[in-house]
């Protein structure tokens, strides 16, 4: 349920109304628009009485939300969010670019890539230290040492760095060491994890499960919210489907649905959605064009040497050249590079 207050509201009604709210042992959630608040209402198992709150001062109207998903739902927040990963905005036109390495191996590996996608244009740097692996046997990545790396570049060359954790032991050092979480698909649906990610004081990147459905992943990202956390990103990379050309199938609709559905920023990741280098520049542009609001894309300066993905991973001048490429798509969306908003700022 969703309690709408009035244009002209004060902070002391909206205060009124949360203590009402928290005082039947339900969870409120004011949410400041650009008309006016809203407060979301959690913790409900049944049906609520409107009449709870309508009468109160301040209250414009209070309405039901009928989707399963509430605070990630456009129905209580109709602006889209913006998201700030260390000084980067992500959505609300904000178009961002992070690359960067699947896994962090050495310092000299992750430095050399992380000057590159730098010089490149991207904003945020990415690579994995807890890496989830089919085989138990495949590099694991290089744990506390691998973020450690990754700050330590991550300051030397102004970036932003995200890391996948992969329980709760690897989400405080994430938390320590990194701008932002990163959940992968296939926790997408470790509801504790998604719980923790929701009490940490980091922005979350979710990636959309390989069998997950656009209402499982918006459900997966209300656990995050439910606990106060609002900073979070969605990401679409790819899905197990009977094709084999690719090693997942990039559902680039999931953008749009997801958009219609939700205020949060979504971004597509085209390397782990095709599996193939030749394929990561087309399907990045398709994902510009369908109105992605980023791209999470892997980068290697020496892909054939990579400890994991090297076939996915673009090479520094491809990522170079795709970015140019930008440009020339993003208005059609309504979005901008970053570098272009802080070169005129
Ligand atoms: C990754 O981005 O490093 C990764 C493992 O991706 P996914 O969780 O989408 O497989
Ligand atoms: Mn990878």
């Amino acid at each position: 349920m969703l309690v709408v207050m009035t244009a002209a509201a004060t902070k002391e009604e909206v205060a009124a109304v949360t203590e009402r709210i928290e005082s039947l042992g339900l969870k409120a959630h004011p949410i400041p628009g650009a008309q006016r608040v809203a407060i979301g209402i959690t913790g409900n198992t049944g049906a609520l009485n409107p009449a709870l709150f309508e009468n109160l001062p301040g209250v414009l109207e209070v309405i039901p939300v009928s989707h399963p998903y509430k605070l990630v739902s456009r129905e209580t927040k109709p602006e889209d969010t913006l998201v700030r990963v260390g000084g980067v905005p992500i959505g609300a036109g904000h178009f961002v670019v992070i690359a960067g390495p699947c896994s962090v191996e050495t310092h000299e590996q992750t430095a050399a890539i992380a000057q590159a996608v730098r010089a490149a244009g991207a904003n945020v740097l990415r690579g994995g230290a807890f890496k989830p692996r089919t085989s138990p046997y495949a590099f694991q990545g290089l744990g506390k040492r691998g973020l450690e790396i990754l700050q330590e570049v991550g300051r030397h060359v102004g970036m932003p760095v995200v890391s996948e954790a992969l329980d709760e032991a690897s989400l405080e050092l994430v938390v320590e060491h990194c701008d932002m979480i990163q959940i992968g698909a296939r926790n997408m649906q470790n509801y504790s994890l998604l719980k923790y990610c929701g009490r940490a004081n980091k922005p979350v990147l979710l990636k959309r499960g390989m069998a997950a459905t656009i209402e499982e992943l918006l459900m997966a990202a209300e656990y995050i919210l439910s606990e106060g956390n609002y900073q979070v990103v969605l990401c679409e990379r790819g899905i197990r489907t009977f094709a084999d050309h690719t090693r997942n199938t990039l559902d680039l609709a999931a953008v749009v649905a997801v958009q219609r559905l939700s205020h949060l920023p979504i971004i597509v990741d085209p390397s782990h959605g095709t599996g193939k280098r030749h394929k990561v520049v087309p399907m990045a542009r398709a994902a510009a064009a369908v109105g992605a609001d980023g791209l999470m894309i892997e980068v290697h300066h020496e892909p054939s040497r990579a400890l994991s993905d090297g076939l996915q991973a673009l090479l520094p001048q491809e990522l170079a050249q795709l970015i140019q490429q930008l440009p020339a798509l993003l208005p059609l969306t309504g979005r901008h590079l970053i570098r272009e908003l802080s070169a005129t700022a």
